[in-house]
């Protein structure tokens, strides 16, 4: 079973129809790629995945988008619930001006976990997974913003992993780092992948290549082409 299955998705801001008509399915344990040129819908294909769009006035938003087969926009689901389940990562590193730690454990916290050897347990499991562990397991108090670039988007990235999602959603999540940082971040998302599913927007086509099992491109608001990502890479 698929673990993104998008049917018939359309959106409107307004009167502008963003996207339209979009069906696709995405595997478990894989990482797909969406690329296209500035302002072909990416970002809203991406929040509609988590209902991120639902809170913008005017966006109508019709079709399903079935997460490990439950249908999110049902009126039934928890959106809390589901932004837990499907983390998202954004372009600019955006840690709460609080210390690391608490960085990590504002999930968990919001979600019922109280006990301090757990959150400590937490704190670290998932800044090992984001491997940023033994850059700060020394500075944990320190305020994140103390950290680099690369440092606090990875930061950003075991935030989103302490509530023990099932997908990371990634908008653009390298475009403000240098080289080296991003050759981190692709090598982290190598390794993720074991656990999680992970959509990726990038304007980087290298990067869709160099990283992803599928590549999806989208033309003004409309999915013109799926395919294993060396497919998609093949034509001229
Ligand atoms: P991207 O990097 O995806 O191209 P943009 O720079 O186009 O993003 O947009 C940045 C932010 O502004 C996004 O959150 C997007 O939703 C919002 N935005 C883009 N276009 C509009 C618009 N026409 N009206 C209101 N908000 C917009
Ligand atoms: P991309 O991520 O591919 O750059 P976006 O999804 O940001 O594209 O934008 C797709 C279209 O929707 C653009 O025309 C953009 O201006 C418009 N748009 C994006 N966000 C908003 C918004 N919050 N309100 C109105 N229009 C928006």
């Amino acid at each position: 079973m698929s673990i993104i299955d998008v049917r018939d998705l359309n959106l409107h801001y307004g009167a502008q129809h963003a996207l339209t008509n979009i069906q696709i399915e995405m595997q478990e344990n894989s990482i797909t790629a969406f690329i296209g040129p500035s302002g072909c819908g990416k970002s809203t294909f991406l929040r509609t995945l988590n209902r991120m769009n639902d809170m913008i006035p005017g966006v109508t938003i019709e079709g399903q988008v079935r997460i490990a087969g439950e249908d999110i926009y049902q009126s039934s689901v928890d959106v809390e619930i589901l932004r837990k389940n499907v983390g998202m990562v954004f372009q600019q590193p955006n840690p709460f001006p609080k210390s690391i730690y608490d960085n990590i454990t504002f999930g968990p916290r919001l979600h019922g976990v109280t006990q301090r050897s757990v959150l400590d347990e937490i704190v670290e499991k998932s800044l090992r997974a984001a491997a940023l562990w033994d850059e700060v397991k020394d500075s944990l108090k320190k305020p994140a913003h103390g950290l680099s670039g690369g440092q606090q988007q990875r930061l950003c990235i075991a935030r989103a992993l302490a509530v023990n999602p099932q997908i990371l959603l990634m908008d653009e999540p390298t475009s403000a780092l240098d080289p080296i940082s991003t050759a981190k971040i692709e090598d982290l998302l190598e390794e993720l992948k074991a656990t999680y599913t992970i959509v990726i927007v990038t304007h980087n086509m290298q990067q869709a290549a160099r990283i992803s099992d599928k590549t999806a491109f989208f033309l003004h608001g409309e999915l013109v082409e799926y395919d294993v990502t060396p497919t998609i890479f093949q034509n001229p």
